[in-house]
């Protein structure tokens, strides 16, 4: 009998498992990726195209030769509704889906709640691909601005890695440019060294970009900071953190009060055993976990073996991340903050490391699609069962 393998999403969770159908054919099955669009932006080279370090084709990854490799149905379409009972998926395109196992990898939405008056001056950082299209645009039109106010939301890695690289991308061609980071009262960069923060502040001051410890509210041309601020600005890059789509919090699946899927060490759901998912669209129910680039490609290869012993009906493995994960921040300038635990250092080498780093993760998914399309992908390492 012919069973029916989707995958929910194209990024990075789902990439390994690509790779591994790529590699060894799931037999007697049937597969698809279903995913909003045909190309995957590496979310960690953003801010080094945005400081103009990167074409969009370095860290865009193009799915179709992928699903290709992989025997599976690429369908560009947004999934807009899950009835994990049924084992059905709603599609944008208004068709319903069966599946008999399902792995979801859509990762998380840009929260913008408070965000949404600023109307076309809001850009949420995700989609990338449409953050790339709009931001592009956003410099071409206001090419003979005589000032421009540009504002980045979210004191995070990807904030402050954002604001950086804004303000590399405009320090030659605007001489009247300000760049503002509103973070949290919390401070930046939560959950690293109190070394790495000062690290990343500091950075920030020598950029002259203006750092604000407040909640931002947005209006038609402003930010109305809770410190009684407003700051004018012509675009918000938004980069708040994940929220849960809500076709998931409709659909029955168990997740937590946020919305995200309710998973654990195995990444199977803990109420609908055909269901597994990965990335920012989870919630560990064993352990925390932050939500990061480096789960989510960690986890990929867990996900693999995983799906292919539920067809097999053998063991599954456990995704245990490393007690710490090494954290590379852009700086804008060719350099880079390594954030490891309590480790800090930043220079041009942590730079070189990452963009070596990053450069090699794309071309793993790019080169080989590129020379050969029939020639299988190098899979993630296989987690022992
Ligand atoms: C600017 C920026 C920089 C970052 N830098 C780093 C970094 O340096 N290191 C790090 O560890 N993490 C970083 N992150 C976080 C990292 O990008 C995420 O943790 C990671 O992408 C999560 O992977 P994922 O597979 O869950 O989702 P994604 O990689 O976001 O993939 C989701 C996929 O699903 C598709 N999709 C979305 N919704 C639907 C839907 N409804 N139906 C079908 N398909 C859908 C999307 O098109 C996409 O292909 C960064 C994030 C940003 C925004």
């Amino acid at each position: 009998m012919t069973r029916r393998v989707i995958l929910a999403g194209g990024g990075h969770a789902h990439l390994a498992v690509l790779a591994d159908w790529a590699c060894a054919p799931l037999p007697d099955t049937e597969r698809w990726l279903i995913t909003s669009s045909r190309h995957t932006a590496y979310s960690g080279m953003l801010p080094g195209w945005l400081a103009g370090h990167y074409r969009a084709g370095d860290l865009l990854i193009d799915l179709a030769p992928l699903a290709q490799q992989a025997g599976a149905q690429l369908v560009i379409a947004d999934v807009v509704g899950l009835d994990p009972d049924r084992q059905l998926l709603t599609l944008s395109s208004g068709e319903e889906v069966a599946f008999d196992l399902l792995s979801l990898a859509t990762g998380g939405e840009t929260n913008t709640s408070s965000l949404a008056q600023l109307g076309d001056r809001l850009m949420p950082v995700r989609p990338v691909g449409t953050f790339m299209e709009r931001w592009s645009a956003f410099l071409d039109g206001n090419a003979h601005a005589p000032s421009l106010n540009i504002a980045v939301v979210g004191g995070g890695a990807a904030g402050v890695e954002l604001a950086l690289g804004a303000a590399a991308a405009v320090k030659h061609t605007f001489t009247n440019a300000r760049i503002s980071l509103v973070s949290s009262e919390q401070g930046l960069l939560a959950g690293h060294a109190p070394a790495v923060r000062e690290r990343a502040l500091a950075e920030l001051t020598r950029r002259d970009i203006a750092v604000h410890f407040a909640h931002a509210v947005g209006t038609e041309d402003s930010l109305r900071l809770s410190d009684g601020i407003g700051l004018p600005v012509d675009c918000v890059i938004a980069a708040t953190g994940s929220k849960a789509p809500q076709w998931l919090a409709r659909s029955g699946l168990t997740c937590n009060e946020a919305g995200f899927v309710a998973v654990g060490a195995d990444l199977r759901s803990t109420s609908h055993s055909s269901i597994f998912a990965a990335g920012d669209i989870i919630n560990r129910t064993d352990r925390k976990l932050e939500r990061s680039g480096v789960h989510a490609v960690k986890a990929g290869p867990v996900l693999a073996a995983n799906l292919r012993a539920t067809l097999h009906g053998t063991a599954l493995s456990q995704y245990q991340p490393r007690s710490r994960t090494l954290y590379l921040l852009a700086t804008g300038d060719k350099r880079a903050i390594a954030s490891w635990g309590q480790f800090v250092s930043a220079g041009r080498w942590a730079w070189a490391l990452k963009d070596w780093i990053d450069r090699r993760f794309v071309r793993r998914y790019t080169q080989a699609a590129r020379h050969d399309p029939n020639m299988p992908l190098p899979a993630g390492k296989r987690p022992a069962a």
